[in-house]
């Protein structure tokens, strides 16, 4: 037995399936999860002593790699100035006013401890602003396990086969539309019907949580048209692209503005942290400037905000999203050759810094329906095949992948030439 089969032995005799979030109990592809215990720069290190190239990130926030050393140094110095106070600190500004330099469409932003806090939060605050009941999402899409937002949901969700949790009330989530992502027609339909009872419309700007799918070209504009015409306020979930795609995000990328904006992940640097923001208007409805109520113990916590700043400050270096995109391009190009070369029909596709690949014929995957229509076994049988090679990829074909600035193309060169000896026992 490895050590990791018997950790995860024990795991499971206290903690459900072993794991604190469901996806890494790689019910997605089989097998034993991998348990590590330390992590630097590009690589992952597992308990039996194996090295790995880590393209999950931490699911997203290691955009810098492990164990930066401007990190390391912001957060040891804040242990020694303490841990929390539960009170207002300069650092707590310092972070919001970043936020609202990087992502102009913020004007006022709340920090949270998780994404799911920052879209329930987002949710509530466009309920209570518009006095409106019903949502849109998009299904495949996933925004954390928001009840309102386990609707068809995508991630974990989906590769656990339960894209709509028991434990929500039906009366509840009927008050959720879902439309397929892509489908501009579709959302024209809904509102054109009812339109002026729909609070928000929630969205991931490049869909992450399906594997990777970007929006074709119109769709987040017709979004912004609709919420215009209806008085709807538009959620850009950015919890997975925010600073990633681009340093604006993906609304800085393609360049339509949302009211509304939940980010997390990257915002955080690894520590647990999402916050939500957007339009002063909006903003001001939130407690305690307005009646809609949010609040939270360890919110805005000094350690979670050193490692989001350090973070934010390192990646608003001039170049770093380009290094980082081209780095991507790599291992996307890298891929791609290597199923050419073992002729594997591979569709690989993404944005900035995330990207996501799909064992098809079809040259694009934009729709929900065709991501469910790719060769899911095959993929269980490349992620496992990899993971001997020493390649972390997400353990799931519904998850995008992350590259970080850490990686070198020593690694991408490893990551292509493995790719090619798996996919040639396809
Ligand atoms: N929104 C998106 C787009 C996400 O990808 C995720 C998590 N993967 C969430 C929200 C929820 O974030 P968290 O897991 O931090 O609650």
């Amino acid at each position: 037995m490895t050590h990791s089969e018997t950790l995860f032995e024990q795991a499971q005799k206290y903690i459900p399936g072993g794991v604190n979030s469901p996806v890494r109990a790689f019910r997605g592809v089989g097998g034993t999860p991998i348990f590590f215990n330390h992590a630097e720069g590009a690589y992952l290190y597992d308990e039996d002593g194996q090295r790995y190239i880590d393209y999950i990130g931490s699911w997203g926030p290691m955009i810098l790699g492990h164990g930066d050393q401007r990190i390391k140094d912001a957060l040891h110095a804040q242990v020694d100035l303490g841990v929390g106070y539960g009170a207002p600190t300069a650092l707590e500004t310092e972070m919001a006013k970043k936020v609202c330099e990087l992502v102009p469409s913020i004007d006022l932003v709340r920090m949270v401890n998780s994404g799911t806090e920052a879209t329930m939060s987002a949710i509530r605050l466009a309920r209570g602003y518009t006095g409106r009941d019903k949502i849109v999402k998009f299904e495949g899409c996933y925004h954390g396990h928001v009840d309102s937002l386990l609707v068809k949901a995508g991630s974990g969700a989906l590769t656990l086969g339960v894209p709509n949790s028991p434990g929500i009330p039906a009366s509840l989530a009927q008050l959720t539309l879902t439309l397929t992502y892509n489908d501009i027609e579709g959302v024209r339909e809904t509102f054109n019907k009812i339109g002026d009872e729909i609070a928000a419309i929630i969205v991931e700007p490049v869909a992450g949580n399906m594997n990777c799918i970007p929006p074709v070209p119109g769709f987040l504009e017709a979004l912004r048209e609709v919420c215009d015409e209806y008085g709807t306020v538009l959620i850009f979930d950015e919890v997975m692209t925010g600073f990633r795609v681009s340093l604006g995000g993906a609304q800085g990328l393609f360049g339509v503005t949302p009211d509304l904006t939940a980010l997390g992940k990257v915002i955080g640097g690894g520590l647990p942290v999402g916050a939500f923001g957007g339009k002063r208007e909006i903003m001001e409805h939130i407690s305690p400037l307005g009646p809609v109520y949010q609040a939270g113990t360890l919110s805005g916590n000094p350690l979670a905000m050193c490692a989001g700043l350090t973070t934010l400050n390192a990646i608003s270096e001039p170049g770093f999203h380009d290094r980082l995109t081209e780095k991507t391009h790599a291992v996307c190009r890298g891929l791609k050759e290597a199923a050419d070369a073992t002729g594997v029909p591979l569709t690989v596709q993404g944005a900035g810094a995330m990207f996501g690949f799909f064992f098809t014929e079809a040259p694009t995957v934009t729709r929900f329906d065709q991501v469910m229509a790719c060769d899911v076994e095959r993929f269980k049988k490349f992620f496992q095949g990899m993971l001997k090679e020493g390649i972390y990829l997400a353990p799931s074909a519904f998850e995008a992948g992350f590259t970080s600035a850490a990686l070198s193309e020593e690694d991408i060169a490893h990551t292509t030439a493995a790719a090619k000896r798996v996919m040639a026992t396809l």
